[in-house]
């Protein structure tokens, strides 16, 4: 039997029992000591007739004060929160549709059809601004939809503080005292996000602008179709994170590189030196005396570039060694340059290579470089 009447006060209750064709809804309702809290339902796909129907009563019943709750292993359409107490209404509408136009551009840029709408809804009263961005294309899952929202993040970062010209006001995307109102805090594991023409319990502010089964942001089966990717700035795969894209990213030469820690996982991934570093490596070949750098990965954990060689010629104990080889380490952000050995005798130690100062300037300039969409 189907209990779409039965309350849950856990949602890690309803998300055990929800089945894939499923939806779990959140809904705010007023606890006896007068705060707010949530119970969550889950509801048939609200696609079907049932589905709809069993909405339309719990929305009765409970009040219009209904969420989707957005589970990490679901196709995700494009979800954006913009919101500011001190900004002017104009202005943050402008913004809104700086974004969409950005998005669009990425569609593009990714061969993705422009078949379902993107919709603007409103919320905002004489004190606040508040926007959503909803629909367009289907992603792999919520993280990827941060990840698109960190690189459309970076590129009004890059732009901004360059002189070229760009076909967008990007400041209608900083409040009254220079802070950015798109919150990139909500890309996070079981995200509650309200549909259209709903308010919070207790608020006059209803979003509008779409229906609400337009606002429905994650597909179930039977119609479960698998999203398109976005991966992050440095191409690796999205998770769960309340950070800002400036946190976990920063821009050098034409590419962005990770600053902040992401899971243990896959922590290094094939790389070419970015391009300042290239005569680093020219010199460091012919530092080394023997042998050659023959390739190169990136250590997201720690923002180092570790090139592998065929150097037996090691610092570490002074000598040459007969079979182990030597590595490099370029850790940019502490302007440091290493050799680590195989050798087990050298494995806990290192060198530091006496790379010549100048060897960091072009790095150091990093910022004058253009950035294109298509990248960010
Ligand atoms: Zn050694």
């Amino acid at each position: 039997m189907i209990k779409t009447n039965m309350a849950y006060y856990r949602l890690d209750e309803a998300i055990a029992i929800c089945k894939p064709t499923e939806h779990v809804l959140a809904c705010d309702t007023t606890k006896g000591n007068g705060m707010v809290g949530k119970k969550f339902f889950i509801c048939p796909n609200l696609w079907t007739q049932l589905g709809d129907s069993t909405f339309n009563r719990l929305v009765r019943e409970n009040g219009p004060h209904f969420y989707e709750i957005l589970q990490p292993d679901r196709a995700t359409r494009i979800f954006m929160d913009i919101e500011t107490t001190n900004g002017v209404y104009e202005r943050v509408k402008a913004g809104v549709d700086v974004l969409v136009k950005m998005i669009k551009m990425w569609m593009v840029h990714k061969e993705i059809p422009d078949v379902q709408p993107l919709h603007v809804l409103d919320s905002s009263n004489a004190k606040k601004c508040s926007f959503h961005i909803v629909g367009g294309p289907l992603l792999t899952n919520p993280y990827h939809v941060g990840a698109l929202v960190r690189r459309l993040t970076c590129f009004i970062y890059s732009a901004r503080y360059e002189e070229t010209a760009t076909p967008f006001d990007f400041e209608t995307l900083f409040d009254n005292d220079g802070n950015y109102i798109v919150d990139e805090q909500i890309y996070t594991l079981n995200r509650q996000f309200r549909l259209s023409k709903m308010s919070k319990i207790g608020s006059d502010r209803t979003l509008n602008g779409c229906t609400t089964l337009e606002s429905v942001l994650q597909n179930v089966e039977p119609s479960f179709v698998e999203g398109v990717d976005c991966l992050e700035i440095d191409d690796s795969t999205p998770s769960s994170t309340s950070k800002k894209a400036t946190d976990l990213f920063s821009k050098v030469d034409d590419g962005w590189v990770r600053v902040a820690g992401v899971a243990m996982t896959m922590s290094k991934t094939k790389a070419s030196l970015p391009q300042s570093l290239c005569k680093m490596r020219i010199w460091l070949d012919s530092w080394m005396g023997h042998g050659r750098i023959t390739g190169c990965s990136f250590d997201i954990l720690r923002g180092t570039y570790l090139l592998n060689t065929t150097c037996k010629k090691c610092w570490i104990s002074n000598r040459m060694h007969k079979s182990n080889h030597t590595w490099l380490v370029i850790n940019p952000w502490q302007r440091e340059c290493i050799q680590k050995c195989f050798d087990e005798n050298c494995a806990r130690q290192h060198y530091v290579i006496p790379v010549p100062p100048d060897y960091w300037s072009t790095w150091a300039a990093y910022m004058d470089k253009d950035v294109d969409i298509g990248r960010c």
